[in-house]
């Protein structure tokens, strides 16, 4: 079955950013966090005036319509998937100043969208980082990047960075990409409207959902999406695999993680890990679950559900034998079809050495409901405004021998603070 992807029409207009921040969340799904943890490229710690007036926190709970969407200016470049993947490999570092870099726009120019530093200032004062920093929903590496480390995180999208090369994450790419073409072929379609890149992404879910209801066994790079634990954030993610088993009717969920070391991961590593997958599974049982309203994505993302979809669309939608107009259709197709199915039974991630190619090992992750919620909910807060970012706990602390900002970090300062004075207390004492 063939797997719908992105082609491009370059007919874009103020509403074609979204479309580029969806088509980065697809190539960042597909091409980051593959075993090893994330890790800044080099810092420009000398931050210039354009970004430190973004250093300060803002934190409000206040919603604003507008924030939801990043302005993105390019209407010319996004033409080939080679070039828009190698500018998101490190998505949230890069310093590059040009407009082709999507991650770029949506994180360090309003200020001259908005006509002027310090009116952005202002605005961003106003703004939680779900509206800063995101068009208004997260990626599921968002939430794994937090897991790691939140302030790191927040650092990465108010501090410019270099981007480099990550070769780690160039051949997990191209892992990644062989084995979804063993499952399907891709081919491009024309997209002229949010609709449309959501329509694509509907039909990549739609493929998936038909393999296994007509008798297909694996389903690969499988779009997920939602508001879990009612927390009415959206939510976007992209499952590396799933195995249908028929004669128990039981799905299982599989995540690939290429290493560069032939070790398993780390403690850490296994935790951010073990969240992640915990996160897609809430997502596809969620969507099974019929719990996830075409209304509240259709406000979410701004998009018109009754919108007539573009050619190049319905017709591959035909090619799926489905029929439809608009997004409404199409997501009344899926929804119906994928509460057919059932709920992820086993979660399991893989390790593959890159260099080898052989498997280093499986876990079997235990899905805990409360622990994962919990978690999430911490998070949105952060997400909502709501808290500050938090950094590393203190049998962490070797995170941030590898991290980029760890020569700015405030956290780390005010922790190795706490620590000097503990020692000297102790010292006292003694
Ligand atoms: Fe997080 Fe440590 Fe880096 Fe600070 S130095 S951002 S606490 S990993």
């Amino acid at each position: 079955m063939d797997c719908v992807y992105f082609g491009f029409t370059l007919d874009m207009d103020s509403s074609s950013g979204d479309a580029y921040k969806v088509e980065a969340y697809v190539l960042e799904e597909i091409f980051s966090e593959w075993g090893d943890p994330p890790s800044m490229s080099e810092v420009d710690k000398n931050a210039n005036s354009a970004t430190t007036s973004k250093e300060t926190p803002c934190f409000s709970t206040s919603m604003n319509a507008e924030g939801t969407k990043p302005e993105v200016s390019t209407n010319s470049t996004i033409g080939n998937v080679s070039s828009a993947t190698t500018s998101i490999d490190t998505p949230s570092t890069s310093t590059a100043t040009n407009d082709d870099e999507p991650e770029q726009e949506a994180y360090t120019t309003s200020s001259t969208r908005r006509g002027g530093a310090e009116e952005s200032k202002d605005d961003d004062q106003c703004l939680s980082p779900l509206e800063r920093f995101r068009p208004g929903y997260l990626w599921v590496t968002d939430l794994t990047r937090q897991n790691w480390c939140e302030q790191q995180l927040y650092y990465s999208f108010t501090i410019p960075t270099i981007a480099e090369e990550n070769p780690v994450m160039t051949a997990g790419t191209d892992y990644h990409l062989a084995r979804e073409l063993a499952t399907h072929d891709i081919v491009k379609v024309d997209v002229q409207s949010s609709e449309d890149i959501w329509a694509v992404k509907m039909l990549n879910l739609h493929s998936a959902v038909c393999t296994f209801l007509h008798g297909g066994i694996v389903a690969r790079e499988v779009p997920v999406f939602g508001a879990p634990f009612k927390e009415d954030i959206l939510i976007v993610g992209l499952i590396d695999e799933l195995r249908f088993d028929p004669s128990n009717y039981t799905i299982d969920l599989i995540e690939l993680k290429t290493r560069l070391s032939s070790t398993m991961p780390s403690r850490s590593q296994r935790k951010q890990h073990n969240f992640q997958v915990s996160v897609y599974k809430t997502l596809f049982d969620d969507l099974v679950q019929g719990k996830v309203s075409k209304q509240f994505m259709a406000s979410t993302l701004k998009i018109n559900l009754h919108k007539e979809l573009g050619d190049s669309i319905r017709g591959h939608a035909e090619k799926q034998f489905v029929v439809i107009k608009s997004l409404n259709d199409l997501m009344d197709i899926i929804f119906h079809k994928i509460q057919t199915l059932t709920c992820i039974s086993q979660v399991f991630i893989e390790y593959v050495h890159q260099e080898s190619k052989q498997t280093i090992g499986h876990m079997e992750v235990e899905y805990d409901a409360v622990k994962v919620s919990d978690l999430y909910k911490k998070y949105v807060k952060f997400w909502r405004g709501n808290r500050r970012a938090d950094g590393v706990d203190i049998e962490d602390a070797w995170k941030c021998q590898r991290c980029d900002f760890n020569s700015i970090c405030e956290w780390r300062k005010k922790k190795s603070a706490e620590c000097e004075q503990r020692n000297k207390k102790n010292a006292k004492i003694k």
